[in-house]
């Protein structure tokens, strides 16, 4: 290996100092950088194009569960903001206000939207008349202001980027049915495209979105054992049907309220592959969605060489255009120096293509989770690599699961939670009356809040962790981005 001394030292050590670690890869890797403005941050073409993949896998899946994507203004007049009580009192807070523009005092402000609930329901009060008109299946892809007084880059910045779906149904079941399936395909992309295990549960009424009925979540556990909300399907009921007045003529003559949800998933997404992946030498893409699935690094002493490894990696480009993405370092460093460049960026997989391996017709892959090596015949690159890829996905997802598992614990007492958590975080289980003091006082003693009532797992017989009342239900709490 060529001199590499220093380089990996520019990221933070990750047990020592997780917060600085995080920061120092999403700088270093050129995945974002921050902007001029306080708060919000630039989102750089290596982290875009992580996104936009992300963006691709959801897309996919929506319109596959019957979904259309629109879009709708970027403002909303206040007295729209203000028609469910609720949503604006839990949005206020950190709402932008526009009260002048063109030179003029506008007559109503407008609100910067945090979500768009109010614009898109008033503008489905107009589009649902009958019950032909439903289910009405939309969603919006869009940029969304709340002005957060502490930010972190990806996690929380007072700007960022996420898909809402707005639905309408004729009736309850059918609305509950569309609130639980959107949440499954938020699991199952997390888990086949992100590599990322999530629990399914619901929110409890002090974490729910302001002003639905049922707040439903997929839960992560990032690599400090705290837990990052991963995306969240929303039941609203009637409420937002009778505030925005949609009412649509029903199969028997009747005029009825409509039934409404919606769901969203944003680019904390990313924040959370940084941390649920990442290790002490950067970041650690999942194949499925990473910019460069592989990056193939050229190595060569002359012209001579250069001209002979030039030839086969344009061969092996044309080969495997299609089949994966791949990415050329031609840059004039040193080989050693762009081993670790690209394993500081997380590419899935490393090609190291030299003049020996040429004239072996072979070339030598390098996965970046196992740092297991691999000669492969250049003629069966093709179909050797996307094999290689699902395997590193499936250990990404494997070893997320274990790091999981072995920081879950099941207990019966709040005093158990604040003694483990003085040595590590993670998930605990506990029996929940189901009161709202009782959730309050686990967050006073511990900081964990209720991140979900897990739809699989729990058991219902118990005594609550703080009250010892009977508990027919479980509660997971940890401490949370
Ligand atoms: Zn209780």
């Amino acid at each position: 290996m060529t001199d590499v001394s220093g380089f990996v030292d520019q990221i933070a050590d990750k047990s020592d100092d997780y917060s600085q670690w995080y920061t120092d890869v999403i700088l270093k890797t050129k995945l974002a950088d921050y902007s001029p403005v306080r708060g919000c941050m630039v989102i750089r073409p290596y982290g875009y194009a992580l996104w936009e993949n992300m963006q691709a896998g959801l897309d996919a899946r929506f319109k596959a569960t019957g979904h259309v994507n629109a879009y709708f203004p970027l403002f909303i007049p206040e007295s729209l903001m203000k028609k469910e009580a609720e949503h604006v009192a839990g949005f206020a807070p950190e709402l932008p206000w526009i009260t002048e523009a063109g030179g003029e005092k506008l007559e109503e402000r407008l609100a910067i939207r945090p979500t768009s609930e109010a614009i898109i329901l008033s503008m489905y009060s107009k589009w649902v008349q009958s019950w032909r008109d439903l289910p009405l299946l939309i969603n919006q892809w869009a940029n969304v202001v709340r002005w957060e007084k502490r930010t972190y880059l990806f996690l929380r910045t007072r700007e960022f980027l996420w898909q809402e779906g707005h639905t309408v149904h004729r009736t309850e079941q059918e609305a509950m049915e569309e609130v639980l399936r959107m949440l499954d395909v938020y699991r199952e992309f997390a888990e086949t495209e992100l590599a990322m295990p999530v629990i399914r549960g619901r929110k409890s009424d002090a974490e729910k979105f302001a002003g639905a009925a049922a707040t439903f979540t997929v839960e992560a556990m990032m690599g400090d054992g705290k837990a990052l909300q991963a995306g969240t399907s929303h039941f609203f009921a009637q409420r937002f049907a009778e505030a925005f007045n949609i009412s649509f003529l029903d199969m028997d003559g009747e005029r009825r309220f409509a039934w409404t949800t919606s769901w969203g998933a944003s680019t904390r997404l990313i924040g959370g592959i940084i941390m649920m992946h990442g290790d002490d030498s950067g970041l650690m893409m999942p194949p499925r969605v990473a910019p460069f699935q592989v990056v193939i690094v050229p190595i060569f002493r002359n012209d001579d060489e250069r001209s002979r490894v030039y030839e086969a990696v344009q061969a092996i480009t044309r080969d495997l255009t299609g089949a994966v993405r791949i990415h050329t370092d031609w840059s004039d460093n040193k080989p050693g120096w762009k081993y670790n460049e690209w394993e500081m960026r997380g590419a899935p997989l490393r090609l190291e293509v030299g003049p020996r391996d040429v004239d072996q017709g072979q070339a030598v892959a390098v996965r970046r989770d196992s740092r297991a090596k691999e000669s492969i015949p250049i003629a069966g690159l093709g179909q050797r690599l996307p094999e290689i890829l699902d395997e590193v996905h499936r250990s990404m997802l494997d070893r997320a699961r274990a790091f999981r598992d072995a920081h879950t614990w099941t207990v019966s007492s709040v005093d158990e939670i604040a003694e483990q958590m003085e040595k590590e975080r993670g998930f605990f289980w506990a029996p929940w009356c189901g009161s709202p003091m009782c959730e309050g006082a686990v967050k006073a003693k511990t900081g964990a809040t209720l991140r979900c009532i897990p739809f699989e797992g729990g058991d219902d017989k118990g005594l609550c962790l703080v009250c010892k009342a009977t508990a027919d239900q479980t509660a997971i709490f940890g401490r949370s981005y």
